[in-house]
């Protein structure tokens, strides 16, 4: 079980990882800086805060020799908006001790890395795994979460017995970078996208979720009538990011009504133009968190294009969808239509 979790892991990383500017080295000595710095800067900071500021003090600091060189005032005016200033002066002189003792290499040992200032144990865990491919797993916030949901244990000491069990002798830095991933982008701290997880065959988490909503389902079910309009012209589809349906907001998503038959064609003329032909073609049903959505998908026929008030809908081709992020009630509409 723990190797096909870690392959798991490796497989999705290697599919969904971000392109960040740390993960893309021109030789093993720019790997490990790079590396070293955006952990300094990712201690306490967001990654898409971070990005701006990395990309900007590696062009103009761009090796460990010349960080370790650089004046406190530069590096702090480099580091300005990034807060907690302290990691600014920690990372110059553990820069300073690399060029020192080591000769400008950034030591691959744990009791060398421990003793630089500003290194803690996930940091030099996660230098270790990251940057030298060691068989180790730093636990921070995203990797803790994961395996705690993954078997259901809160205690430190079992998260890592948990985590010893999945360490790779080969491919640590990517088993470690897709756990951290996992929990950035799917496993999330709200609302973990678990159908979409590679852990989901395996997650006490979720199945403690699945349980308990066949129970409430034996209860009591509540169904919520939509209609779904598609409007497709020359094989691109109009969609917009959610804005009015709670579970699904902030995602791309066909325009839904949430109206009765006889309200349909006034709200499809508030969005569209006055003319307009539409058709109901296909009914499905999609669970979403405590109800059941009925949905009725409404093919649209405007006969005068120029009308079309846009607002705030694009479309979509096929191949721009695929490079997006589709959530799993979109997607089923979309494969109903035969669309994806
Ligand atoms: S199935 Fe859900 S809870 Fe479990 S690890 Fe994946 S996202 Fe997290």
């Amino acid at each position: 079980m723990s190797s096909s979790i870690s392959n798991k892991i490796l497989a999705w990383y290697k599919k969904h990882k971000r392109d960040l500017p740390w993960r893309s080295y021109q030789n093993q000595s720019d790997r490990h800086y790079k590396v070293l710095l955006s952990e300094f800067m990712l201690q306490q900071t967001q990654v898409k805060t971070v990005i701006p500021y990395f990309n900007n003090f590696y062009k103009k600091i761009p090796r460990i020799d010349l960080l370790a060189k650089t004046r406190l005032d530069r590096i702090n005016k480099l580091w300005q908006g990034l807060g907690y200033y302290r990691r600014a002066k920690n990372l110059l002189q553990t820069a300073q001790i690399i060029s020192d003792k080591y000769n400008s290499r950034l030591p691959s040992t744990y009791d060398k890395l421990i003793n630089l200032p500003g290194i803690g144990d996930y940091t030099a865990k996660a230098i270790l795994s990251i940057a030298f491919d060691k068989s180790e797993i730093g636990i921070d916030g995203n990797v803790k979460r994961v395996f705690s949901r993954l078997h259901n244990i809160k205690d430190n000491k079992k998260i890592l017995i948990k985590l010893n069990e999945v360490k790779v002798k080969k491919n640590s830095s990517s088993l470690m970078q897709g756990i951290m991933e996992l929990g950035a982008l799917i496993c999330r701290p709200k609302k973990p996208l678990c159908d979409q997880c590679c852990l989901n065959f395996t997650c006490k988490f979720f199945n403690g979720l699945k349980k308990n909503s066949k129970k409430k389902s034996l209860t009591k079910i509540k169904v919520r009538k939509f209609y779904a309009l598609i409007y497709i012209v020359k094989k691109k589809i109009l969609l917009n990011f959610e804005t009015k349906f709670g579970p699904l907001n902030g995602f791309l998503n066909v325009p839904l009504l949430e109206v009765s038959e006889k309200k349909l064609k006034n709200n499809i003329t508030a969005l569209f133009s006055k003319k307009f032909t539409f058709s109901v073609n296909h009914k499905i049903n999609i669970f979403i968190s405590n109800f059941k959505a009925d949905i009725t998908l409404v093919e649209i026929k405007p006969s005068d294009l120029t009308k079309i008030k846009l607002n705030q809908f694009k479309f979509y081709s096929n191949d721009q969808l695929k490079k997006e992020f589709v959530s799993s009630f979109l997607k089923k509409i979309l494969s109903k239509i035969k669309f994806l």
